[in-house]
């Protein structure tokens, strides 16, 4: 009986861990299928990138989806303006006492293309510190300068001070530019902080030739009349300050201990000129519904999202030229596809429907989930919460799940008790100042005034892991090496489609809306601010 009862737990056990290791090997196949060579790379508005969506919306149909995208299919089309710099035709330089001094492009600074520029500019460059006018929590970095007709020039970084989520959002492109239109700005030089930078100066100038997108419906532009958008390498920062009485170096120094930072105007004044090529592509998104069977709450809505886009072809290292973007996000696209897969094989009946969609554009500025969260095949008001996966990292076990935006809505109590049924450990984002939770698709959500959650493989800080997610980023994120021969933990992958599949449910099967947390700094992107948004 005994020997029956340990021959029984053994067999179970082996099951669980076989249906573990099937389910991370369905996982790689989807990610082998969208990140092999033939793929290119993905780009958005790719023959690549069509052929990825294909072979999505192939997967959604046989989990069984109904198409929620256009013409009773499963793709959503996207046009986007293209802008391409000709670097042959454009130059940077400082002016200083009348004089010229070139700013070597792809080596001193970079002009990037996602804004649409001026062909001409010349205008005073002003330096304001991290660049933050924030009233409510009593930050002005104009104050005592003059930003009318001037180029702003900010450190990318954020006040230690603020809690992580507003550093987030004022960090970010989009609103930053508000702020700098308001005060008279036309353009922007940001410098990184060498210190907080994902990719090398080295690696993220070989990008600057890449096509920049936006989205052919210009009222979702966040960064209409910006007429210069420009990074400067931080290594040769001190181009900007000299004369100044300062340095880079000693600003940097401030900003790294998280004190105030001063402003005042540079003493050149800067000159570009800038040749762009432009063109229009579409591109596509895919979605797909698990239909609700609660006659109350089939017709809202919890969406899982992931981007499909990566970089496609760009600058070779190592003698590659395909950013396969493995992990960048074919990995996110394949848990999605393999959640669906899951319910349908578990024959799942959730109260609300579960809207799958894989964006296009997030490489461009997060621009497909900008274009599906503004026009939206469900009504808008309908979806309940948005639950993204972007490069979640399965490189070891999955034992902690770091989730992005944990204490700022009820979904955090969601994930709490999902976790703990899988055994696992939550935490929330131990580094802030990346500014994760605004970087990826589920800020689109948030903005319209949806509730989201984006998770990870989590790992404690200054842990043999933490070194590990730490190398790849250094190595892998944004090369080529993103690729399929790659060391990844298909266990960590399989979990993570678990607790995701798990969430999804209980999300769709919650009596209630999730709701921010009062609290919360997102609750003010109230559904009613929607129009105020998109039209700012
Ligand atoms: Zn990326």
């Amino acid at each position: 009986m005994r020997r029956a009862l340990i021959i029984a737990a053994t067999l179970l056990t082996t099951i669980v861990l076989r249906a573990a290791d099937d389910a991370g090997a369905r996982w790689w196949a989807h990610v082998e299928a969208l990140a092999n060579d033939g793929m290119e790379g993905r780009n958005t508005g790719s023959a690549g990138h069509k052929r990825a969506a294909d072979y999505v919306a192939a997967q959604f149909r046989s989990a069984a989806l109904e198409p929620a995208g256009a013409g009773g299919g499963f793709i959503q089309p996207v046009a986007f303006d293209t802008r391409k710099i000709d670097e042959s035709k454009s130059s940077l330089a400082l002016v200083r006492d009348g004089a010229d001094e070139r700013l070597a492009l792809g080596e001193d600074a970079n002009i990037s293309v996602r804004v649409d520029p001026a062909a001409s500019l010349e205008a005073p460059l002003v330096f304001v510190g991290y660049g933050l006018k924030i009233p409510e929590r009593g930050i002005d970095d104009f104050a005592g300068v003059d930003l009318h007709g001037a180029v702003v020039v900010h450190i990318a970084a954020t006040p230690k001070s603020l809690p992580g989520p507003l550093q987030a959002h004022f960090g970010s492109a989009g609103e930053r530019w508000k702020m700098y239109k308001a005060a008279g700005a036309v353009g922007v030089v940001s410098v990184a902080n060498p210190k907080s930078m994902d990719i090398p100066w080295a690696r993220s100038t070989l990008a600057r030739l890449q096509p920049a997108m936006s989205l052919a419906d210009r009222s979702l532009s966040e960064t209409a009349g910006q007429q210069l958008s420009v990074t400067m390498n931080p290594a040769h920062a001190d181009k900007l300050f000299a004369g100044s009485g300062h340095t880079f170096a000693e600003l940097l120094a401030l900003v790294d201990a998280g004190r105030p930072v001063p402003s005042f105007t540079l003493r050149p004044r800067l000159k570009a000129r800038v040749a762009v090529e432009r063109a229009q592509v579409e591109s596509q998104n895919v979605a797909g519904i698990l239909r609700g069977s609660d006659p109350r709450l089939r017709d809202e809505y919890v969406v899982l999202s992931a981007h499909l886009d990566h970089l496609g072809i760009g600058g070779a290292i190592n003698g590659d030229s395909i950013y396969n973007g493995a992990m960048d996000n074919a990995s996110g696209v394949a848990a999605i596809l393999e959640v669906a897969d899951a319910l349908h094989r578990a024959a799942a009946k959730p109260k609300r429907s579960i809207l799958f969609v894989a964006v296009t554009g997030e490489e461009k500025g997060e621009l497909g989930s900008l274009y599906f969260a503004a026009h939206p095949p469900v009504g808008r008001e309908r979806i309940v919460a948005n639950v993204n996966t972007d490069m979640f990292l399965p490189l070891f076990p999955l034992k902690t799940l770091m989730v992005l935006g944990l204490d700022e809505s009820d979904l955090g109590a969601d994930i709490r008790a999902a976790a703990r049924e899988l055994g696992l450990e939550v935490q929330a984002d131990p580094e802030p100042q990346r500014n994760r939770f605004v970087r990826s698709d589920q800020y689109s959500f948030i903005k319209v005034g949806i509730p989201a959650l984006a998770m990870k493989v989590g790992y404690e800080p200054n842990s043999p892991e933490a070194a590990i997610a730490a190398r790849w980023t250094a190595e892998r994120y944004h090369a080529p090496s993103d690729d399929l021969n790659q060391p990844v933990d298909r266990g960590a992958a399989a979990k993570y489609v678990e607790v995701v599949t798990k969430l999804a449910v209980r999300i769709a099967n919650r009596t209630d809306r999730p709701k921010w947390n009062d609290a919360s700094f997102f609750k003010r992107f109230g559904r009613n601010s929607t129009a105020k948004f998109f039209n700012s």
